[in-house]
C-alpha cells in the first residue's frame, strides 16, 4: 500500500515547502524551549537540580528532533524512490511504444517490396498450373505462395492496425492443423512423429499467416534439436485466461544458462542459424497481445508455450472465417 505523505501532498513548490518546514520547526522548538525553561525554573529547588533538569531537557530535545528529522527524511526519500520507479516505468513504456512504431514502419516497408516480387512469382505459378504438369507439386507451390502472400499482407496490416484497421477472423484449430501438415513436408521434419491436439473449432481474430510461421519455426527447431528423429506434440487449448499454443519435443531441451537469451535477436547455437526464429515468434505473439515462454517439457525436451489473450476471441464467433472452402474438421486427432 502506498504510504501517505502529508507534507508532499500539499503540492507546494520546493522553496515554499522548505520554508514551511523551517518555520514549523522553529515555532515548535522555540515553544518547547520556552516551556521547558519555564518548567525548569519553577521546578528546580537548587542549582544542582537545575543543572540536572537542563541536561534532561537537552537530551529530550535532541531525541525529539532526531525523531522529526528521521520522519521527514524517510517521507522524502520514500517519495523520491516512488517517483524514480514511476519515471522509469514511463520511460520503458515510451521506449516500447517507439520500438513498436519503428517495427510497424519497417514491417510495412518490407511487406511492400516483398509483395511486388511475389506478384511475379504468383503469375509464374499460375502459368505452370495452366500446363497441368506436376499437378500435386504445383498445388503445393500454390499453397506456399498463397501463405507467403497472406503473411506479407498481414505484415502490412500490423502497421495499419495502429491506425484502427482490425485483424481478420480465422479458425485457429484449422490453422494449426494446416501448418503442421505443411511443416511435415519439410525434409528435416519428415522423419519426426508429430501429433496435434486442438479443439474442433476455435474462431479468433488475428494474423493466421504469422501463426503458421510460428508453428513452422517451432517444428523446424524441434526437428533440428532432435537430429531429425523424435516426437513433437502440438496442442491448442482455451480456458478463461486465454488461448494456449504449446509445442513440446523429445530433444535435449535448452541448457539452463541459455534460456534467458532464447528470444533475443541473433541468438543461435547452430552453425548456420540466424537466431531470428524465436525472435519472430515473440514478435508474432506480441502482435496478438500475447507472450511466449520456454520451460523444460514433459516429453523430456523443450516446451514452448504461446499465450494469447482472451480478447482474440471477441467478436470472432459472429464472423465466418476467411477461406472456409471445406467443411470444418471433426474433433481432435493425432
Ligand atoms: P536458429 O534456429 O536460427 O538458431 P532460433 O531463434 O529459432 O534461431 O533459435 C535460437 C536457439 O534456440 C537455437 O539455436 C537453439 O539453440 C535454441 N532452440 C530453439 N528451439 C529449440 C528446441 N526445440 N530444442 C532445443 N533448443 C532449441
Amino acid at each position: 500500500m502506498p504510504m501517505r505523505q502529508p507534507f508532499l501532498s500539499l503540492k507546494l513548490g520546493p522553496l515554499k515547502l522548505a520554508g514551511m518546514i523551517a518555520v514549523t520547526y522553529a515555532g515548535f522548538t522555540l515553544a518547547a524551549m520556552f516551556i521547558a525553561s519555564y518548567v525548569v525554573t519553577n521546578m528546580a529547588t537548587s542549582k544542582l537540580q537545575m543543572t540536572e533538569l537542563e541536561l534532561w531537557k537537552g537530551i529530550a530535545f535532541v531525541v525529539s528532533t532526531a525523531g522529526v528529522v528521521f520522519y521527514l527524511s524517510f517521507v522524502f526519500l520514500h517519495w523520491l524512490s516512488e517517483r524514480e520507479k514511476e519515471l522509469s516505468s514511463h520511460r520503458q513504456a515510451l521506449i516500447r511504444s517507439e520500438q513498436r512504431g519503428m517495427a510497424g514502419l519497417l514491417a510495412s516497408a518490407v511487406a511492400h517490396n516483398l509483395k511486388n516480387q511475389l506478384c511475379v512469382l504468383i503469375e509464374t505459378v499460375e502459368e505452370l498450373n495452366r500446363t497441368h504438369m506436376f499437378a500435386e507439386e504445383v498445388q503445393r507451390l500454390h499453397e506456399q505462395v498463397d501463405s507467403i502472400y497472406q503473411m506479407v499482407q498481414e505484415l502490412q496490416q500490423i502497421g495499419r492496425e495502429r491506425q484502427g484497421e482490425p485483424a481478420s477472423v480465422f479458425d485457429f484449430s484449422r490453422v494449426v492443423k494446416e501448418s503442421v501438415r505443411m511443416g511435415r513436408l519439410h525434409p528435416k521434419v519428415r522423419a519426426c512423429e508429430v501429433t496435434v491436439d486442438t479443439p474442433q473449432q476455435l474462431l479468433c481474430r488475428g494474423y493466421p499467416a504469422w501463426i503458421r510461421q510460428m508453428l513452422f519455426n517451432f517444428l523446424l527447431n524441434a526437428a533440428e534439436a532432435m537430429g531429425g528423429r523424435g516426437s513433437v506434440r502440438v496442442s491448442l487449448r482455451e480456458d478463461e485466461d486465454g488461448i494456449w499454443l504449446t509445442v513440446s519435443d523429445t530433444g535435449p531441451g535448452v541448457p539452463h544458462d541459455e534460456v534467458p537469451n532464447l528470444f533475443q535477436p541473433f541468438f543461435t547455437t547452430k552453425e548456420w542459424g540466424t537466431g531470428l526464429g524465436l525472435f519472430s515468434i515473440r514478435a508474432a505473439a506480441e502482435a496478438h497481445g500475447g507472450r511466449v515462454s520456454y520451460r523444460p517439457g514433459p516429453l523430456g525436451g523443450a516446451e514452448f508455450q504461446v499465450w494469447f489473450p482472451p480478447r482474440m476471441r471477441e467478436g470472432a464467433a459472429l464472423h465466418r472465417p476467411n477461406g472456409f472452402t471445406e467443411p470444418p474438421p471433426t474433433g481432435s486427432h493425432p
